[in-house]
């Protein structure tokens, strides 16, 4: 039986119907990808937990044998190498950030990455010096405006040329969906992008103005709440046919919940580790039509409170 598991934890996740759903792992470290037994892919990799203890920041070198690590344990499948996203909750030592009143509204994520060009710069020449070995795809965080996009697609070129051996094959382009406008946006992305990636845990944050890790308003900040849900939907409308559209906050990872997210347009679900295979189990039992069905009926409830109700 245990090897029946095994073996199902490495197929693909596919619906009933035949629909290919990519199951991925969020991982901070190449431990988290060798934990990731099963995973289509590294949907996340959350770059800065890699050097969380630093008191200076890594060089190019240090950085691509960080991704690079993380890429040999996941074993020849793609990584997602998330670009620095601190500021808001994520403090880091080396890089000491004027006080701001709000700073999950302030200068975090690709915010803080454009206005410290030369981060971002070593940081995508280690990512691009990986990708000629590795499948791997970039991805910018906390984007709020096209330009913004733009810009970083610049300084990814920019790293291309500076590493001097052509753009190299599979590198693709994406960015997370955090911000409501950004979501409700999705159509002005697509053309700019190969993926966009949903992070529910921000998002959710920023469209119920609940604090994310505040108790106090745990219960407001609710993923299945039918706002959220609408700002999926919106990602996926705008996504159009040629862009994936990825989930890789916490609620992706809710087993309850893939059949929702699979009925408003999501294609891959980036979790914890020891998460893929249940979610791969969860995406098996889905049926594509039923699951468009739930999600229009979720769409149309009052509150997350019926959303769940609906899950069952
Ligand atoms: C998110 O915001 O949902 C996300 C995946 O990013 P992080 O949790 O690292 O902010
Ligand atoms: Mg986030």
């Amino acid at each position: 039986r245990r090897d029946d598991a095994l073996r199902a934890a490495h197929e693909p996740a596919v619906t009933r119907d035949g629909t290919t759903v990519l199951v991925g792992a969020n991982v901070g470290s190449a431990a988290d990808a060798a934990a990731a037994v099963g995973a289509d892919l590294a949907g996340l990799v959350r770059t800065e937990f890699c050097f969380l203890d630093r008191h200076d920041a890594p060089d190019v070198d240090e950085q691509e044998a960080a991704y690079r690590a993380i890429a040999e344990a996941m074993g020849g499948q793609r990584i997602t190498l998330r670009t620095l996203d601190v500021g808001g909750d994520k403090p880091l030592d080396y890089l000491p950030m004027p006080p701001e009143a709000n700073p999950f509204l302030g200068v975090r994520g690709l915010r803080l990455a454009l206005a410290r060009p030369q981060l971002l710069a070593d940081q995508l020449q280690a990512v691009v010096r990986v990708a000629h070995d590795h499948p791997v795809d970039v991805m910018f965080p906390m984007v709020a405006d096209v330009h913004e996009l733009t810009a970083a697609r610049q300084a990814l070129d920019d790293a291309v040329a500076a590493v001097g051996r052509g753009r190299p094959d599979g590198l693709r382009v994406g960015i997370m969906v955090e911000i409501p406008a950004t979501a409700l946006k999705s159509a002005a992305f697509a053309p700019h992008v190969d993926f966009l990636s949903i992070g529910t845990n921000d998002l959710t944050q920023y469209a119920l103005a609940a604090e994310r890790g505040n108790d106090a308003v745990a219960a407001i900040g609710d993923a299945l709440d039918p706002g959220v849900l609408a700002l999926i939907a919106a990602t996926s409308r705008g996504a159009g046919d040629d862009v994936l559209v990825a989930v890789c906050g916490e609620l992706a990872g809710d087993e309850r919940a893939a059949a929702l997210l699979i009925g408003l347009g999501v294609r891959e679900l980036s979790v914890a580790p020891a998460a893929v295979a249940g979610v791969k189990q969860a995406v098996r039992a889905v049926d594509l039509d039923a699951a468009r069905e739930l999600a229009a009926a979720a769409l149309g409830s009052p509150d997350a409170r019926a959303v769940r109700g609906l899950l069952g």
